[in-house]
């Protein structure tokens, strides 16, 4: 299994409801900025994950919408458990501003 994905089924204690399993994903690129200025990443129901390539990099980022997917459950970051103990909210890992 991978590894990010084991992560995400740990921290959450969550288990994939049905078509919310890591298989069932659709993985789409998208050209830098085309989700918009301030959204890297999106979740889109049931099985969509949309990632702006300019953050394909960023391991937090792909792990944020696996755990949306795994709750099958809309734009919502319950502080239980994105923050903690998953430590998968934007606010948490986005670098400092450059000065
Ligand atoms: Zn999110």
């Amino acid at each position: 299994m991978l590894p990010q994905w084991r992560y995400v089924l740990d921290c959450s204690g969550l288990k994939p409801q049905p078509g919310g399993d890591y298989g069932d994903i659709e993985w789409f690129l998208i050209s830098p900025g085309g989700l918009g200025v301030k959204n890297m990443g999106s979740w889109v129901s049931p099985n969509k994950i949309v990632i702006d390539s300019a953050w394909a990099g960023a391991v937090w980022l792909i792990q944020h919408e696996m755990l949306h997917h795994l709750m099958q459950g809309g734009a919502d970051h319950p502080v239980t458990p994105f923050s903690f103990p998953c430590f998968l909210q934007v606010g948490q890992n986005l670098p400092l501003p450059e000065e």
